[in-house]
């Protein structure tokens, strides 16, 4: 059994204060992980909590395609994106790609700060063996 310790953080403009709030309250028990941001979500991090976070490009940028790349490497155990649902944004299908990549590999997911207290409150976050896919055989399919 492994800790979850290779945790990606990224919140949208309107929801990077929620974020930052949130990891205040609980950044004694992710202190300790790996973490992972698009770059204003991890500046804001940085300059708000004791987190210290490798950051990627914003996310407009590229910065969740380098995120979903780390996810489909093994490299993410826990996604904390705190997306906007009240405004559209021009890297829309980047955010998509992200969410289906986070489904496909069989990541845990928090959209929401209700989600993200389940999971940073789970025993699971200490003792966790997330089943990974196995598309060896969707590799190698005849086409
Ligand atoms: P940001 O990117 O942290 O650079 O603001 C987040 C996003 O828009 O996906």
């Amino acid at each position: 059994m492994k800790p979850i310790k290779n945790v990606a953080l990224i919140a949208h403009d309107n929801r990077k204060q929620e974020l930052v709030l949130w990891l205040q309250e609980h950044q004694t028990k992710i202190i300790n992980c790996h973490i992972i941001t698009t770059g204003t979500t991890g500046r804001l991090i940085e300059e708000s909590t004791d987190l210290k976070v490798e950051r990627m490009h914003s996310g407009p940028l590229g910065g969740d395609q380098q995120i979903g790349a780390k996810i489909s490497e093994g490299k993410v155990d826990l996604l904390i994106f705190f997306w906007d649902p009240l405004e559209p944004m021009s890297h829309d299908p980047d955010i998509k790609a992200l969410l289906r990549l986070s489904t496909l590999w069989n990541i845990p997911i928090a959209c929401n700060k209700s989600t993200a207290d389940f999971i940073i409150k789970s025993p699971l976050m200490l003792d966790y063996h997330r089943d990974t896919p196995d598309f060896e055989g969707y590799q190698t399919r005849k086409v």
